[in-house]
């Protein structure tokens, strides 16, 4: 793990989806403008109807917020840069989540298993 900015970056945890209004890990309700498709890691809203994904949920966080703490990709505090991330950064379709460009698992230390 790389160390992480400091905590106080981060937003607090909203207990409830913004938008469709379900809790922290329920499943976002079709139609939400913050659900994310799960295939591309983009709005779920513009994904193809054939898009097979799963449902994604909310975590107490805005998508992508949690990968640009852990990437360092603030402008301040709960400010993510996400222009950065979906520009930049690569979506992993298996793990649902975003990679860092390059080197992809980004710590220098060898983590190689
Ligand atoms: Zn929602
Ligand atoms: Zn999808």
């Amino acid at each position: 793990m790389t160390a992480r900015p400091a905590d106080t970056d981060a937003t607090p945890l909203e207990s409830a989806c913004p938008d469709c209004r379900v809790g922290i890990g329920e499943a976002h309700v079709e139609g939400c403008d913050v659900a994310r498709c799960l295939a591309t890691g983009r709005q779920r809203l513009g994904h193809a109807a054939s898009c097979r994904c799963p449902q994604d949920t909310w975590t107490g966080r805005w998508p992508g917020e949690d990968a640009c703490l852990e990437f360092g990709w603030m402008f301040g505090p709960g400010l993510p840069d996400l222009t950065r991330l979906l520009t930049t950064a690569t979506w992993d379709p298996v793990a649902h989540r975003w990679t860092r460009p390059g080197n992809g698992i980004g710590t220098a230390e060898g983590e190689a298993s």
